[in-house]
């Protein structure tokens, strides 16, 4: 493994970190407050090559590695983590074209999703599956070259803003996963409309939605991966998912700890700065060293993605060990804030409320638990 940034990397991360300061902090605790889709930031990271970091410069993509996906996250998510979800969860469903989808559809959507001038977004969730996907239930029968969907998703990320939804659905009679397909979905489709819209403790900008399928009519050519083979493309998109959700909390961690020390140096107390109580430097040490940890996982696993096949178990233990200690380091950065931490003029209480919400989506902790043991065991089937 390599710490050593390459010049690539350096430039992209010089690049997102411009673009964070400018465009993406300044807005970040407006979009939290009015729910707003951080649609000026995606347009900043689109223009400047973000979006499409890692597909093929063939198709106008940056050619990004793993650790390229984790450096540019981290900075987003540190100035805003609903963008910095935004961001990974159109990363997610381009992969899924790049790898599974057909030649038309590859034509069609691939070039706009690498330059950002299309959003897409992964839509699996149902109110009856919940993170399950042996339990959906959204159906596509497929007949005179179209498939017709029925059903609906929730919690959807990007949900009436995206372009394009790469949606699993149930296309055969397999019991379980077996069965399970996948389509990619334009907004446009006829019998796609847009259900209610969440309101959420944090990542509130992410705009989470209920997309409901009323005889949707998808053509067959947007079938992505096999029909009835969803799940290897999951796990695949999965990893991506997980590995972005932990670069996110690494991002609030660390912008959690930045904002503690100034805090530390910054509030006085009888005209000492509050830095000088020894609880206030052990907190401080403890969010500082915790950063450290899960820095180096998360680097990591990022080279275990680029260089081994899937599956990347890895990759879902630096989710479950990120996403969790987020909410320590975020809690200690709180407690040195004092009453002040718990108002909205600090963004300790937003860094807070956005990394709760990382424990539970890309796969949440107990079920990454449940998954890390049983493959370590031989368990799983
Ligand atoms: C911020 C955010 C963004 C999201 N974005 C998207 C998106 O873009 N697309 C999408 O499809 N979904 C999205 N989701 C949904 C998310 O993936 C689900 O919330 C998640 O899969 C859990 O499903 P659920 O909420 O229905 O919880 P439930 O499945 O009802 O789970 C409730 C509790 O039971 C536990 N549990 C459930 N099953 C098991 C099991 N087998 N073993 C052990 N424990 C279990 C869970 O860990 C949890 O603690 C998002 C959610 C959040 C919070």
């Amino acid at each position: 493994m390599n710490f050593v940034l390459t010049s690539e990397q350096k430039m992209l991360l010089q690049t997102v970190r411009d673009i964070a300061r400018r465009e993406l902090a300044p807005r970040a605790a407006q979009i939290d407050r009015e729910a707003r889709f951080p649609r000026d930031g995606i347009q900043e990271l689109a223009r400047a090559g973000v979006m499409g970091l890692m597909l093929p410069p063939a198709i106008g993509g940056g050619g990004g590695d793993s650790q390229s996906f984790v450096l540019a996250t981290e900075e987003i998510a540190k100035a805003c983590a609903s963008t910095a979800l935004v961001f990974v969860t159109h990363a997610v469903a381009s992969l899924g074209i790049l790898i599974g989808g057909q030649d038309p559809l590859k034509r069609k959507y691939l070039p706009l999703l690498a330059k950002g001038e299309a959003i897409a977004a992964f839509a699996a969730t149902e109110p009856e599956s919940g993170g399950n996907p042996a339990a959906i239930q959204s159906s596509a029968k497929k007949h005179d070259g179209y498939y017709t969907v029925n059903g609906s998703k929730v919690f959807i990320t990007s949900g009436g803003e995206a372009d394009l939804y790469l949606t699993v659905v149930r296309t055969g009679d397999g019991p379980g996963p077996m069965g399970l397909s996948c389509l990619a979905i334009d907004k446009n489709a006829t019998g796609l409309s847009m259900g209610r819209k969440d309101e959420r403790m944090g990542l509130n900008g992410s705009s989470p939605r209920e997309l409901v399928f009323e005889d949707c009519r998808v053509p067959q050519e947007n079938l992505v991966g096999s029909e009835g083979a969803y799940m290897p493309l999951g796990m695949v998109m999965g990893g991506l998912g997980a590995l972005g959700a932990a670069a996110i909390a690494l991002g609030l961690s660390q912008a959690a700890l930045e904002a503690s020390i100034a805090h530390g140096k910054g509030r006085l107390i009888l005209k000492q700065p509050i830095g000088l109580y020894q609880g206030v430097q052990f907190l401080v040490s403890e969010m500082a060293a915790t950063v450290d940890a899960m820095r180096a996982q998360v680097g990591w696993v990022a080279h275990v993605r680029d260089t081994t096949p899937p599956p990347h178990l890895d990759v879902f233990k630096a989710k479950l060990f990120a996403t969790e200690m987020a909410l320590e380091v975020i809690s200690k950065g709180l407690q040195v804030h004092g009453g002040q931490g718990y108002t909205k003029d600090f963004p300790l209480e937003r860094f807070y409320r956005d990394a709760r919400g990382l424990t539970l989506h890309f796969g949440p902790s107990e079920m990454l638990k449940e998954t890390i043991g049983k493959f370590l065991m031989g368990l799983m089937p």
